[in-house]
């Protein structure tokens, strides 16, 4: 048989975290490639979604989503950071914010049509966009005094008469930055001038450290009418196999995306949605808790890693620290990743797979410590083999 794979999709073969997470059964390493926490969310919360299932919340919740967690997302955007959103017409609940993402760029770009993202990037925003047969116009984000930014000039000379939305991921992943207020009154000049969507990619909103606060670029002049908001339940509770996201929009953008939304999965799941909700309203200050826990665990990785023998870079959020090991003698990324679990039983992602053009991340590897100290510190203290 020939390739029964469509044509746009076969450059999106298996992923590194597949390749990555059975190299670290296979050799017995430590994980610290595929970034989910190994350690569960508030246990109230948790409750919540049983009690919803023994109270018989196991039919399909209405295609929107069910209505409380949608009040409870409106009071969390409003209390968080002044922004209202109306639970019925500008609120939409997905299976979580890859579902979020995949359903905007399906129902907002045509064919052919532009969409500028930063890369490295996570590696979903690539497969929606070649679903749409969109095209994904990468602006290159590279490390200037000790964080990842952005040239505003090539952002602007990414900017065609066919770009038709900015996807903005922050805090970042797989950089660990969190744009400023001045970064993101860049993107958002350019879009009020050139009459753009911001797609956001918001996950991490929680997760920031030192005091660094996320700043939704819905929340800068004239943003807001042209912003699909998107974040979900998965990072912030801990909780990544519940797949619950949400989009907040004006009207006309939500009911576009729910348009497409409904014949993707038509609704999320019901017990997940009615305990996040209760997640939003009771358990912030667990969430404050988490944040502080893993700002630790980062100084903890961080401490280790330089220790080792890397060149160590500071993320202010998200799940992640990126390295550059040519202090270590190596040049790519990709080789010493795979080399890794034999060398120092850890496993790690080559940054070099969320890029557009590899080159431009060779160097660079990604460390997770969204894990607990024990794992960190055997994980450190293996990988100071590395320079022994
Ligand atoms: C984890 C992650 C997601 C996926 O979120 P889900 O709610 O599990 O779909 C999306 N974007 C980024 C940047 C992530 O790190």
């Amino acid at each position: 048989m020939t390739e029964p794979l469509v044509a746009r999709m076969r450059a999106f073969g298996t992923t590194i975290f597949a390749e990555m997470s059975a190299l670290a059964v296979q050799t017995g390493s430590i994980n610290l490639g595929q970034g989910f926490p190994d350690t569960d969310g508030p246990a109230a919360m948790l409750d919540r979604a049983v009690q919803a299932i023994g109270a018989g919340a196991n039919q399909y919740p209405p295609g929107p989503g069910v209505l409380e967690l949608r009040q409870a997302v409106s009071e969390h955007r409003s209390a968080h950071y002044g922004l209202t959103y109306d639970p019925v017409s500008e609120v939409l609940v997905t299976v979580g914010a890859t579902e979020a993402v995949a359903a905007s760029v399906l129902a907002l770009c045509e064919p052919g049509d532009e969409v500028v993202v930063f890369e490295p990037y996570y590696d979903s925003y690539a497969a929606s966009i070649a679903l749409a047969q969109a095209r994904l116009v990468p602006v290159t984000m590279r490390p200037v005094e000790g964080r990842f930014t952005f040239d505003p000039g090539e952002l602007r000379a990414a900017v065609t008469p066919r770009t038709r939305a900015i996807l903005v991921n922050s805090p970042h992943n797989p950089t660990g930055t969190v744009f400023t207020r001045d970064e993101l009154t860049v993107i958002a000049e350019l879009c009020r001038e050139r009459d753009l969507i911001a797609i956001t990619d918001e996950v991490y909103e929680h997760l920031t450290f030192d005091g660094v606060e996320h700043i939704p670029i819905a929340t800068l002049p004239g943003m807001r009418e042209r912003t699909v908001m998107i974040s979900s339940a998965g990072k912030t509770f801990s909780v990544t196999g519940w797949k619950t996201g949400w989009v907040c929009a004006p009207p006309a953008l939500v009911t576009a995306v729910s348009t497409v939304k409904q014949f993707l999965t038509f609704t999320a799941s019901a017990p997940w949605q009615l305990a996040v909700a209760y997640g939003l309203r009771h358990e912030m200050e667990w969430v404050k808790a988490l944040a502080s826990g893993l700002q630790d665990k980062r100084d903890r990785l961080m401490e280790g890693l330089a220790a080792a023998g890397f060149s160590v870079l500071r993320p202010a959020g998200t799940y992640f620290v990126q390295t550059d090991i040519r202090p270590l003698g190596f040049e790519d990324g990709l080789e010493l990743t795979r080399r890794l679990p034999e060398l120092a039983g850890v496993v790690a992602i080559p940054t070099q797979v969320f890029y557009d053009r590899p080159e431009r991340g060779r160097h660079f590897v990604r460390f997770a410590f969204c894990k607990k100290e024990e794992v960190i510190d055997e994980a450190v203290s293996r990988l100071k083999r590395l320079s022994a």
